[in-house]
């Protein structure tokens, strides 16, 4: 399988990197992570043959943190006359439900049309556990962030766990897996970690350390770590020290653009 980046960047998107969003195809179906700013980059003709012969096309959320849904504002313009499964976790994991949380959003005054005037749209919660989706097996845990979020594991293929902090849970909740998506806000190793304004530190504890997340991937055996919802108040510079942070913990960790395709059965 192989999995696309569409957006690497959190909370707010640089001249590089859009907002979280990942999509693959399942045969014949489009399986997409997060509808961040990235979710635009389905636009791009590099990215055609996501879409194209797709039947059915399933948008899984993490949470609701606007910087993973701020992309359901495009549908219409990315996906247009598209139907679309959204599979948000059910209340159960994070005490929200689901259907209200969106017709919330998309709403008047926030969206030209309101929730119930969105046809195309349908609610399919995912609960812990394993979901049985077009044919493959979602498996889905809840995490600790400022709200509730959930990690997914596609089969054996792929884990994305982000805004999460580093969670010794999650290594088994990946174990195996070809590809781990995880989330890496910051790198202790590097001095410009803590020079950020004070008010934006203690936010820190509700994400995750480069270092602890190599240490998850080496323990859950996992063929490759890609460090994903990267800090927007850094640079590239700071991405590629963080990225040699990881590596001096677990070897195969790549910080990757947006746009890149990565193999799921890649390396071992
Ligand atoms: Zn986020
Ligand atoms: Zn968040």
């Amino acid at each position: 399988m192989r999995v696309t980046l569409l957006g690497t960047i959190g909370w707010m998107p640089s001249d590089r990197r859009e907002t979280t969003c990942f999509a693959c195809r399942a045969e014949d179906s489009l399986f997409i992570f997060d509808a961040g700013t990235g979710l635009r980059r389905l636009r791009e003709p590099a990215q055609a043959a996501l879409l194209d012969g797709a039947r059915d096309i399933h948008l899984f959320l993490t949470h609701y943190h606007l910087d993973h849904v701020c992309g359901l504002a495009y549908l219409a313009g990315v996906l247009p006359g598209r139907a679309l499964v959204i599979h948000a976790p059910a209340a159960e994991l994070n005490g929200v439900d689901p259907e209200g949380a969106l017709a919330g959003l998309l709403r008047r005054p926030y969206n030209p049309r309101d929730w119930e005037e969105l046809t195309d749209l349908r609610v399919e919660p995912v609960v812990a556990g394993a979901n049985e989706i077009a044919g493959h097996t979602v498996s889905v845990r809840a995490q600790q962030h400022s709200d509730v979020s959930v990690a997914y594991r596609l089969d054996d293929a792929f884990v994305l766990a982000t805004d999460t902090r580093a969670d010794p849970a999650t290594a088994e909740f990946a174990a195996g897996v070809g590809l781990l998506l995880h989330e890496a806000w910051f790198n202790d190793a590097d001095p410009r970690t803590t020079q950020m304004p004070a008010e934006l530190l203690p936010g820190y504890a509700a994400h995750s350390e480069a270092g602890a997340v190599a240490g998850l991937a080496a323990a859950a055996g996992v063929g490759r770590l890609v460090p994903i919802h990267l800090n927007p108040l850094h640079d590239e510079s700071y991405y590629a020290a963080l990225e040699a942070s990881a590596r001096a913990v677990f070897p195969r960790t790549d910080v990757l653009p947006d746009g890149a395709v990565v193999d799921t059965d890649g390396v071992r």
